[in-house]
């Protein structure tokens, strides 16, 4: 038996040792508190789900707009208002004795585990691709055979919290099966559109298509500059100005075009990482040309995607009015 803690000295844990990286400690210390000492999970995470003021807002907004209107038109309830603002409601009845009052709520609670019964988890489907109600076994099954990460960006369970949702919307008609799962990180759920119903591990395998005797595919470690998990960052072998560098994503793909969303993204933040290095060790780096040459036409030679990132001085060139302008010189000033 571990010693049992004084009032006092759960006063000093609270206040001077309890080290917080949310509210939850606290939330959870005083539902406990509330509740003789005892609480149940679901308990707590209806506590702190109280605090989170997106679902508190998300639900004002129905209960202003839906329910508190229609039950006011019926005549049942009435709105309070505090200078015009509906802040809420009143039952539009006498007092009510107690055997009333426990007939009455008897008589919701019937109605509402009818409803759900009869309609399932599917009630909550308007909030959103991961807020229909994925059962806790399914969620360990998809989370195990995706080996807890983002099946599309590869990110882990323990930097980014996942997402278990279904791969074609059950409003699409998405079956409740296993196969019909994927587990996505917050980021990739939430920029893939709820409509979008690809199947994203195809995506992942893709993202290991190399293509031989591509010089792109098979850059040696040594002039690679950075990496992330889609993308890597190389010093370019016949630079245009010095720290000229070239961001490339894993994947072959010849087109700037048919990049997923996600390279695009881990391109982006790739080119932020160089410029930012490149300053950091060139003062004299006053500005830079971001370019990608999609096609022969616009002058592609290496037909694996690839970003020019160039370094650009004040004075290294007469007149640098028009910059990426240059690619037909004789448009490039106007
Ligand atoms: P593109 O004309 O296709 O936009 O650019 C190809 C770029 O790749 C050029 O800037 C060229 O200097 C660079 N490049 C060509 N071969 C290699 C190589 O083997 N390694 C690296 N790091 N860059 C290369
Ligand atoms: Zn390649």
């Amino acid at each position: 038996m571990i010693p049992k803690l004084t009032a006092d000295q759960l006063k000093d844990f609270i206040s001077q040792r309890m080290r917080m990286s949310h509210i939850y400690q606290p939330v959870m210390l005083k539902t406990l508190i509330d509740n003789d000492g005892e609480a149940s999970v679901e308990d707590v995470s209806k506590a702190l789900l109280s605090y989170d003021q997106s679902q508190v807002e998300y639900y004002s907004l129905r209960t202003k707009n839906m329910v508190g209107k229609v039950l006011a038109n019926n005549g049942v309830v009435e709105p309070v208002k505090t200078r015009n603002k509906i802040v809420g409601y009143r039952l539009n009845t006498d007092d009510l004795t107690e055997p009333q009052r426990a007939a009455l709520t008897a008589l919701c609670d019937h109605s509402i585990e009818d409803y759900i019964s009869k309609r399932g988890a599917s009630i909550w489907g308007h909030r959103g691709p991961d807020s229909g109600y994925v059962s806790g076994s399914i969620r360990y099954q998809v989370l195990k055979r995706a080996s807890y990460r983002c099946e599309l960006c590869g990110a882990h369970e323990d930097q980014i919290a996942l997402h278990v949702d279904h791969i074609i919307p059950r409003v699409k008609g998405g079956p409740d099966d296993l196969s019909n799962f994927q587990a996505l990180c917050m980021t990739c759920n939430t920029n893939k559109r709820d409509t979008d119903d690809t199947d994203f591990r195809g995506v992942l395998d893709s993202y290991n298509d190399r293509e031989d005797g591509c010089i792109f595919c098979d850059l040696g470690a040594g002039r690679i500059t950075g990496e992330n998990e889609l993308c890597v960052a190389v010093k370019d072998a016949f630079p245009v100005t010095e720290h000229h560098t070239l961001v490339i994503p894993k994947r072959h793909v010849v087109d700037y075009f048919d990049l997923y969303q996600t390279e695009r993204n881990a391109i982006d933040a790739m080119l932020h990482q160089q410029r930012q290095n490149i300053m950091d060790k060139d003062e004299t780096v006053t500005g830079f040309n971001v370019g990608i040459n999609a096609g022969k036409s616009a002058g592609q030679t290496v037909f694996h995607v690839h970003v020019h990132l160039i370094p650009r001085r004040d004075g290294d060139v007469a007149k640098p009015r028009g910059g990426v302008r240059g690619v037909i010189p004789t448009r490039q000033s106007y």
